[in-house]
């Protein structure tokens, strides 16, 4: 259980971000215990939380890297990660971040488009160096998830089609520096009806058969990342099911002894470890509603203006009271979507009091913005002596 010492809360400045590293580290614990056990290969997706603190908690239970962009590939490098552990993907790579994660050989690019191989074709030719890449491919299968974080669909930016896979795959075992060595996928993200994962390896078996024909020799299988965690009982729920989730891929995909098996998660990592913690400033009663209206906004936790999440309040400074109230919470920012809950039935609220966003460790801190003029939230650790 995440425990909030709001006694010592009174120095820090809000709102900031309070991570609980036991739970980073049982987290951790059970999914490289599991990986290990199995012989796959974790890469933490980096753009899930890049603080140097996750960063390095994460690197010490030796998990590799994913990275979204030459920045990641800089903060995986710096936070110790291992450059042959550190995956490259994203579908805008410019000629800075490709030169760069060439001089860090990392493992492998995770290619999106045509264009794009030959740029690091020919990028990796005037280096006089070999590029290691995975072809992203596109595999159609439907997360169910949110629209806006799925990413497995044709209708999306992301990754080749299946259509154009064979005049990719067939251009890249022409070209001179480049290594055509893996496959990728990402379906999408906060995925929590498991089938389309069951989907996914039946469409990678029969993939991976018709690369093999086509000649490519494929040693590294990617299958993403996109595990879901439970935002509305953090408490119940606090890690993942791994095991039902890694079966699956245990279960269902058709490997070859020298294939390796990767994975890419984010948000079941450090999702439930963070919680955004505010101030109330006011308590306003509208004409029917009642505000808690709270230092903390959607610069610092943009999730449920931009995706209509909702993530569990709590108020930490009366959690114990008996006498509860309904209150819309709403940041300071000035848009309306600037709102934590609507109707959220809570103990009684106060100027003053502490509310904590739980399940925020994901996509929040990273996601913050300076706009409206704003500080961006602080951090502390669990471990910290405040
Ligand atoms: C975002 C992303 C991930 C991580 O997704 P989660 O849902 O946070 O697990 C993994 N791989 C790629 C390529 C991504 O873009």
């Amino acid at each position: 259980m995440t425990v909030f010492p709001i006694e010592q809360f009174s120095n820090i400045e809000t709102p900031f971000y309070y991570y609980d590293l036991n739970l980073l580290k049982r987290t951790l614990g059970i999914i490289s215990k599991i990986a290990s056990d199995n012989g796959f290969h974790l890469h933490y997706a980096v753009k899930a939380n890049a603080n140097p603190r996750i960063l390095e908690t994460i690197k010490d239970f030796g998990l590799g890297a994913d990275c979204v962009s030459g920045g990641e590939v800089k903060a995986a490098v710096e936070a110790g990660f291992a450059a042959d552990k550190i995956m490259f993907a994203g579908v805008g790579k410019t000629d800075k971040e490709i030169e760069y994660a060439l001089d860090a050989n990392i493992r492998c690019f995770n290619v999106e488009s045509l264009p794009e191989l030959l740029n690091i074709d020919e990028i990796a030719r005037r280096k006089k160096m070999m590029a290691r890449v995975a072809v992203r491919i596109n595999p159609n299968v439907d997360a169910h998830t949110h629209h806006y974080i799925t990413t497995g669909l044709n209708e999306n930016k992301f990754g080749i089609s299946l259509e154009q896979l064979d005049d990719f795959v067939k251009t890249a075992l022409t070209l001179e520096n480049i290594d055509l060595c893996g496959v990728h996928f990402h379906i999408g993200s906060q995925i929590q009806d498991l089938t389309p994962f069951v989907t996914l390896c039946s469409n990678i078996n029969e993939i991976l058969r018709h690369l093999e024909s086509l000649g490519a020799l494929i040693s590294i299988v990617d299958v993403g990342g996109g595990l879901g965690i439970d935002y509305e009982q953090p408490e119940e729920n606090p890690i993942p099911d791994f095991e039902t989730y890694f079966n699956i891929f245990k279960k269902h995909l058709i490997l070859k002894p020298d294939q390796e098996l990767h994975f890419e998660p984010g948000r079941s990592i450090v999702g439930q470890c963070g919680s955004l913690i505010t101030k109330v400033l006011y308590v306003k009663e509208g004409v029917e509603k009642k505000f808690a209206i709270v230092d903390g906004g959607m610069t610092d936790l943009i999730r449920p203006a931009l995706y209509q999440a909702h993530h569990k309040i709590e108020n930490i400074s009366n959690s114990e009271s008996q006498i509860d109230d309904v209150y819309d919470v709403v940041g300071p920012i000035c848009e309306s979507s600037d709102t934590f809950g609507t109707d959220e039935r809570l103990p009684l609220i106060s100027r003053g009091d502490y509310l904590a966003l739980r399940s925020a460790g994901a996509y929040g801190e990273v996601m913050a913005s300076g706009y409206n003029c704003r500080k961006l939230p602080g951090s502390v650790f669990s471990d910290d002596h405040l």
